[in-house]
């Protein structure tokens, strides 16, 4: 996977969370401030920005990721950007200045994320965060590798794991974020950063696909 899928990668997280920006800021309304969907919403948008900046430095796959991670941080304030900033920062150095990215490169820039995201904001699996999307995710992908799945197959798999844990935050009282306020209350909820993992992970299955 070189540089021109990982733009696709972004463009097509992009929109998608433009399209589910209602859904997403209607999950955090029921546990949270409302703004999830917003958030990501202009984050993304300046990205798409500051990728097609003159002079952005997008040549490489750990570049495109490393603007991403930069612009997110730059522009989406709440728990969720520095998060997702830090997961893409911490993917694209992960990467480095390989042109071109394999599939267990690619898991292994996913769980650099992941670490990213766990370092900066202490949550474990069964807090009813993001982390509950992106573990299991990562985890489901390498094994897939490692059992020598296909591609294709790999990266469905990657998917499909975090859209199974998005959903299985519903039954999860949040420890971690605004939502951890609510107490018990937060259950019965699907967590609105698992859902917008999902989301992206599934941009990631479908632009690697199409550029393969
Ligand atoms: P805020 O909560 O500041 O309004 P957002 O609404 O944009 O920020 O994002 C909320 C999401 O951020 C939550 O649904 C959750 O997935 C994620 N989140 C919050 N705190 C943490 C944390 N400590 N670790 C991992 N993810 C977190
Ligand atoms: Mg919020």
């Amino acid at each position: 996977m070189d540089a021109e899928v990982f733009r696709a990668w972004i463009v097509s997280a992009a929109g998608v969370i433009e399209a589910n920006r209602d859904h997403l800021t209607q999950l955090d309304a029921a546990i949270g401030d409302a703004d999830h969907g917003i958030n990501l919403a202009r984050g993304f948008t300046a990205v798409l920005v500051a990728l097609d900046a003159p002079g952005a430095k997008t040549a490489t796959p750990g570049a495109i990721l490393t603007v991403t991670g930069n612009t997110l941080i730059s522009k989406v304030g709440g728990a969720s950007g520095p998060l997702y900033g830090t997961a893409f920062r911490r993917a694209g150095k992960a990467l480095g200045d390989a042109a071109d990215v394999d599939l267990p490169a690619l898991a292994a820039a996913l769980d650099a994320a992941l670490a990213g995201v766990q370092q900066l904001g202490a949550a474990r699996e069964g807090d009813k965060t993001m982390v509950d999307a992106l573990a299991p995710a990562t985890r489901a992908f390498s094994k897939a590798i490692a059992d020598r799945a296909a591609p294709d197959d790999a990266l469905s798999v990657l998917a499909e794991a975090a859209s199974a844990g998005a959903a299985a935050t519903v039954s999860m009282q949040a420890l971690k974020g605004r939502a951890s306020y609510l107490g018990p209350r937060s259950v019965g909820h699907e967590d609105p950063g698992a859902v917008s993992t999902a989301l992206i992970l599934g941009a990631l299955r479908d632009a690697a696909r199409a550029g393969r």
